[in-house]
């Protein structure tokens, strides 16, 4: 399987080639060359199948450069019942992502059973153990940098640490996350993990990120990576799960489920459409926003406005607090046909700082038939949700999930199931699970007294320089 660039360049990687990259070289973002079709015959045989076994079968249609073998044995590793151990009482862990039946027709696949309790664990595991393997072949090494607000940052530590040939250096603002977020990740004891707290604001750990990676001498001489949610195989990771959900929620292969997805930077509901686009029966893929409404805007008017910085959002579901939707383009390059000149002109307007509307076009016209709709959610939503859910299902669910469920029942259809995608555990948002439900989440025996642990963290001024001075220092 080659890779194509969404701008068009026409060097055609292999997916070891763009495993430790993010942007292509023309700043687009890169996608299979066709999607891998599904045939009814796969599908009967994969119906069964252990989590493992399907990631390896979906998998082999998009990676053609690492031997079977070593895929299998990259994939046992990943997903094995002791990593995904988090799951709801009377669940089998084995089954890596259990879906829970709110009532028949309507079901959670949870995917926040993983490390560090969100669903960026579901790809990011596999990443880590990816990196590993690619870099001991090429005797390389690889520092990757990154900011966080949360989630991300987490599951990237807990990912790679120990991992041969890997350091990560992750920036996250000061003081800003919650303190169970920063006992996730300060509290690491892995030499190779290097938490940098910035005194200042999520955006200012982003710009220094950029900044560094725009010194192209720095990047190359400090072999300077990135993991952020561009990247390619994290979104084919995240495929497997429609496939197991919609196994989950079906007895045969002409039913067809509607999935709901929490979004934010557009990689998780990427990966559905992938999945649809590969010949999997999904009806309807049903993305919901939080106040942060970009996405939802343009899919009901066709018009994609990117919001400024200073105009984002500061939210209860924070992980979906975006101003732009960085996957976003992999959609809208099948929307316009695959033409690549289409897209640059796109976002030469998105890149100014202007947005693009695609009514009149005949893109307009196409976008019905990739099945997507949509919806928001605001705070007292989100409130009235996790009450609503707890009280009728006696079901725990934290704040993403709930914009999900409440977008989702907004668009149920008789005789289709619709999955909503649980993206994190109650007990990282437990501020809110409070003022829903007036009590304390449940925390998972092995986060218990987690705030209590050292801490390893640097604290720095918003300071490009001395980031890269704090990477030399480690790199010696
Ligand atoms: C990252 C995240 C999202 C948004 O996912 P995207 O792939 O950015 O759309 C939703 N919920 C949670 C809990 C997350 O961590």
């Amino acid at each position: 399987m080659r890779y194509v660039s969404t701008r068009g360049n026409d060097d055609r990687p292999e997916f070891c080639d763009i495993l430790l990259g993010g942007l292509a070289p023309d700043g687009g973002l890169y996608l299979p060359e066709r999607y891998p079709q599904v045939t009814a015959a796969e599908l009967a045989e994969w119906r069964e199948l252990p989590y493992a076994a399907l990631a390896l079968r979906i998998l082999q249609k998009f990676i053609t450069d690492i031997p079977a073998c070593d895929l299998k044995a990259i994939v046992d590793r990943t997903y094995t019942a002791r990593a995904y151990s988090h799951c709801r009482p009377g669940r089998d862990a084995g089954d890596i992502t259990p879906l829970t039946t709110l009532e028949p027709g309507f079901h959670l696949l949870e995917l926040s059973n993983g490390p560090t309790l969100a669903f960026k664990d579901m790809a990011m595991q596999l990443l880590g153990n990816l990196f590993e393997y690619v870099l001991d072949k090429r005797g390389e090494e690889i520092n990757i940098l990154g900011a966080t607000s949360g989630d991300t940052g987490s599951a990237a530590e807990y990912a790679m640490r120990g991992k041969h040939g890997v350091r990560v250096f992750m920036l996250s603002p000061d003081g800003r996350m919650s303190a169970f977020q920063r006992a996730q990740m300060y509290s690491l004891p892995d030499s190779n993990i290097h938490n940098i707290a910035i005194r200042g604001m999520f955006d200012d750990c982003q710009d220094i990120v950029k900044a560094v990676s725009n010194d192209a001498a720095f990047k190359a001489k400090y072999k300077i990576g990135a993991v952020n949610s561009i990247n390619w195989a994290r979104v084919a990771a995240q495929v497997i799960y429609y496939f197991k959900g919609w196994f989950e929620a079906t007895q045969s292969n002409e039913q067809q489920v509607s999935f709901c997805v929490p979004s934010g930077n557009f990689g998780n509901i990427c990966a559905g459409h992938i999945a649809r686009m590969m010949g999997l029966p999904i009806r309807r893929l049903v993305l919901a926003t939080n106040e942060n409404d970009v996405l939802d805007e343009f899919f009901r008017t066709g018009i994609y406005r990117p919001r400024k910085t200073a105009e984002t959002y500061v939210t209860s579901s924070p992980s979906m607090d975006i101003s732009k939707a960085s996957n976003f383009e992999r959609f809208v390059f099948d929307l316009v046909g695959r033409d690549p000149a289409v897209v640059r002109d796109l976002w030469a307007k998105v890149e100014s700082g202007s947005s693009f509307d695609l009514g009149g076009t005949p893109f307009k016209a196409r976008l019905p038939g990739f099945g997507f709709v949509s919806g928001r959610s605001s705070h007292a939503d989100r409130l009235a949700t996790i009450r609503d859910v707890w009280q009728r299902y006696h079901t725990m669910i934290d704040t993403h999930t709930a914009d999900a469920v409440k977008v989702a029942r907004e668009h149920r259809e008789p005789g289709i199931p619709m999955v909503v995608l649980e993206t994190a555990q109650p007990v990282k948002f437990a501020e809110t699970i409070q003022e829903a439900l007036g009590r304390d989440p449940l925390r998972p025996a092995d986060f218990v007294g987690i705030e209590d642990l050292p801490q390893r963290v640097e604290i720095m001024d918003a300071d490009v320089e001395a980031v890269k001075a704090c990477i030399v220092k480690f790199c010696r």
